[in-house]
């Protein structure tokens, strides 16, 4: 048999399931057909009375082949066929992954932690290298390249939603669903000029990582975390704004590759961003992101992709803002004073981004809220938002992607009007605002607007 190439590291695999006789590992594919044989076929994932997020794309067809577990047994007959490569096109197997929105839920949710998600960016790589890549999956991949080294390119989400009905061509030459894209900004966020307070004075050193979503959409995302780091006292470096530490563009995670299965790509964008941060790690400092999607590819995609030992010592420093002021309060470090206006906030409600629920983040925000006398807040039960990156704004995936968005969550907002919403992903924001709904923000946003008056940023 052939022997298959692979695109990850699937060196953590190497002993799963070795010398059990049930393991029915499939004969191609080495460590990646271990990772995939990890699924023991107990059907959990087609539970759909389970609280949690997996598997959305089960939840809203019933069709056992888009469970977790129905991918699995697709991946595993392809890599036992005589032809694993030729097999992995296979139409059945192609819709199966094309219909995963890789949002993680598996890996915490399934009871033997299949990892889906990476398996499928192993799935996209295969395919890109057999079968090449659409020129929309180009497009949506390269967004931080042309956003920086295009900025014609960035009038032309506006220009294609204020079109209406006659943006219609330009959405079906590029496979775009009919639906509000997400605007750049006309001022992404540059960093402010540096604080005057020495370290001495300071509760520590953090470093922000600004993400392309928050840079270059909604800096005021970026503006309000630079607000309160300070406000609570933290010497903050900024890496990832516009002017750049490095001189070509902005850093990126490299998230908008690794939804392609553009692997390449993505390990040129996190050896960039390994570059940066290495003497901060060499420091100690803790690096401190937005959103989810973005900061847990340093704990996540990049073990996969073979970096180095930087990629370890990343890995454990990078941690979400929520993790990063939960783990401060813990260990009473956090100085914050806040003001509730005098006739009290709205209700909160908190709708978690699948990522940031696969790593547990949701007890760091519950423990930093709960830090803040006299704020009511409550967590919404519900799967992915069904935006999942580029997904809910390509043509044929705009139907599910709502489906998903109906199934709990959209029903959950519309039966609290009175409520504030809370939304970290930059996706789930954009879904909820294609669907009428324009109230979230980031929680960062939310505690910003509690500081006192005189906190603000020096610009
Ligand atoms: S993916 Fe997990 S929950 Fe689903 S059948 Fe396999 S082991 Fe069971
Ligand atoms: S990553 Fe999400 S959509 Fe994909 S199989 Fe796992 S739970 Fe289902």
């Amino acid at each position: 048999m052939q022997t298959m190439k692979r695109f990850l590291d699937w060196s953590d695999y190497e002993n799963a399931g070795m010398g059990d006789a049930y393991a029915d590992i499939p004969k191609a594919g080495g460590d990646f057909a271990k990772a995939v044989a990890v699924c023991i076929n107990s059907r959990q994932c087609e539970d759909k009375g389970k609280k949690g997020v997996m598997c959305p794309s089960f939840r809203v067809t019933d069709d056992p082949a888009l469970s977790t577990g129905g991918r699995v047994r697709l991946l595993k007959a392809a890599l036992n066929s005589d032809d694993p490569d030729g097999a992995l096109g296979d139409a059945e197997l192609a819709r199966a992954m094309d219909l995963c929105v890789a949002c993680k839920g598996c890996k915490r949710e399934c009871e033997n932690e299949v990892d889906m998600a990476m398996i499928k960016l192993e799935y996209l790589a295969q395919r890109n290298h057999h079968r090449g890549l659409s020129s929309r999956g180009h497009l949506f991949a390269s967004l931080p390249q042309w956003l920086h080294q295009r900025p014609w390119m960035r009038r032309l989400p506006a220009v294609v939603n204020r079109l209406g009905p006659l943006g219609t061509p330009m959405r079906r030459l590029l496979g775009l669903a009919n639906a509000p894209l997400p605007e750049p900004s006309v001022r992404p966020f540059t960093s402010p000029a540096p604080e005057s307070s020495s370290a001495q004075e300071s509760t520590g050193e953090v470093v922000l990582f600004v993400d392309t979503f928050s840079r270059e959409f909604e800096p005021g995302i970026a503006e309000s975390a630079l607000r309160l780091l300070r406000a609570a006292g933290y010497q903050v470096e900024v890496v990832g704004d516009r002017d750049g530490e490095a001189s070509e563009r902005p850093l990126c995670c490299g998230r908008t590759w690794l939804g392609q299965g553009m692997v390449d790509e993505a390990r040129a964008e996190a050896e960039r961003v390994l570059n940066v941060l290495k003497p901060h790690l060499q420091a100690g400092r803790a690096i401190v992101g937005l959103e989810p999607s973005c900061l847990l590819t340093f704990r996540d995609e990049y073990r996969l992709l073979d970096l180095g030992e930087e990629a370890g010592a990343l890995a454990e420093k990078a941690l979400l803002l929520e993790e990063f002021l939960a783990k401060e309060i813990q260990a009473k470090r956090l100085k914050l004073e806040w003001t509730l206006p005098a006739e009290g906030l709205p209700p909160i409600l908190i709708h978690g981004h699948c990522h940031q629920k696969a790593v547990g983040a949701m007890r760091s925000v519950r423990k930093l809220l709960k830090s803040i006398k006299g704020l009511k807040f409550e967590f919404i039960d519900a799967s992915c938002c069904g935006m999942a990156g580029s997904f809910g704004l390509e043509a044929e995936h705009r139907e599910i992607s709502q489906e998903m968005a109906e199934g709990a969550l959209m029903p959950a907002l519309r039966e609290r009007p009175d409520a504030q919403l809370i939304a970290n992903g930059f996706s789930c924001r954009h879904q909820i605002r294609t669907l009428g709904d324009d109230r979230p923000v980031h929680l960062v946003e939310l505690l910003a607007r509690l500081l006192p008056e005189h906190t603000g940023i020096e610009r």
